[in-house]
C-alpha cells in the first residue's frame, strides 16, 4: 500500500528532473502527477473547488486513494503520532483518504449525477422555494467542517426539474473545499444551466467549525449569504416574495 516512487514536494517538473534517462515517466510517476499533467497540457483549473471528474480515467480514483493514504500517512507521522503502536490511528491514513475522495470532497471527483430535466409544458411561472437542503461542506482555508441549509427558490423557465434533484446538485456542489460565497455562486451555475429558470434565487446558511473549533472560537456565530438571477434580480416584488417564502419555511419548522 505505498508508493514506489519516494515524496516528492514539488510536483511533475521535479519528477522529470529525477527521470531523464527513461521514456517511462508516465507510468512511473505518482498518480496524481500523471493527472496534473493532462490539466498543465489542457490549461484546466483544477482550484479546490473545481470539479476534475472529467480528467480521470477508470481505475485512476483507487490509485489516486492508495497515493493519498501514503501522503496522510507520512503527515501522522511528521505529527509525531505512533501508528505503528497506537491501534486507533493504525488505519486512520486508509480512512481519512477514503473520506476525503468518496464522501467530502466526492463533488470534486465524481461526475454531476445524473439530471434529466423536462420541458415546462404548463408553463408553470409561480416562485417555488425548496429547503431546507442540508449541506456539507469543508472550509478551503482549514479543511474542517462547514455544515448548514440552503433554500432554492425557481421561477421556472422552459425547463423544469424534480425537487430532490435540487439536493442532489447542492450535495455534489458543496462537496469540495469551498469558500461559502463561492459555492452559492458555482451552486446557481449548475442550477441555471440545468433548468434555465426565469429567475433563480439561493441563501445559504451555515456554521464555520473553523470559527468554533479553533481562531476566533465563536460557538454561535454563522454565515448568510445569498444570490439572485434573473428576474429576481432586477424584480425587486419577485425577489421579496422568494425570501418571505423561505421565511415561511423556516417558521414550519420552528413551530
Ligand atoms: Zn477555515
Amino acid at each position: 500500500m505505498t508508493s514506489i516512487i519516494p515524496a516528492s514536494s514539488k510536483g511533475l517538473g521535479n519528477d522529470k528532473n529525477a527521470s531523464p534517462d527513461n521514456g517511462q515517466i508516465a507510468n512511473t510517476s505518482k498518480i496524481s502527477e500523471r493527472i496534473r499533467a493532462r490539466f498543465v497540457a489542457g490549461g484546466v483549473s483544477f482550484l479546490a473547488n473545481d470539479n476534475i471528474s472529467e480528467y480521470i480515467q477508470p481505475g485512476e480514483l483507487q490509485e489516486l486513494e492508495v497515493e493519498v493514504a501514503d501522503r496522510v500517512r507520512e503527515l501522522l507521522q511528521s505529527l509525531l503520532i505512533d501508528i505503528h503502536n497506537d491501534h486507533n490511528t493504525e488505519e486512520t491514513a486508509e480512512r481519512v483518504a477514503r473520506m476525503y475522495l468518496n464522501e467530502v470532497f466526492k463533488g470534486r471527483y465524481q461526475k454531476q449525477p445524473k439530471i434529466t430535466s423536462f420541458p415546462n409544458v404548463k408553463q408553470l411561472d409561480e416562485i417555488y422555494t425548496v429547503g431546507p437542503i442540508t449541506i456539507r461542506s469543508a472550509c478551503s482555508h482549514h479543511f474542517v467542517p462547514i455544515m448548514g441549509n440552503c433554500w432554492i427558490g425557481i421561477k421556472p423557465g422552459t425547463r423544469v426539474i424534480g425537487l430532490s434533484k435540487f439536493a442532489r446538485v447542492a450535495d455534489w456542489v458543496f462537496s469540495r473545499p469551498h469558500i461559502q460565497e463561492e459555492a452559492v455562486m458555482i451552486l446557481a451555475d449548475e442550477i441555471e444551466r440545468l433548468c434555465e429558470p426565469q429567475g433563480l434565487g439561493i441563501i445559504v446558511k451555515a456554521e464555520h467549525y473553523c470559527m468554533k473549533l479553533r481562531g476566533v472560537m465563536e460557538p454561535q456565530c454563522t454565515m448568510v449569504n445569498s444570490v439572485v438571477r434573473g428576474v429576481f434580480r432586477h424584480d425587486s416584488s419577485l425577489k421579496q416574495e422568494f425570501f418571505e417564502l423561505v421565511r415561511q419555511q423556516e417558521a414550519m419548522l420552528a413551530t
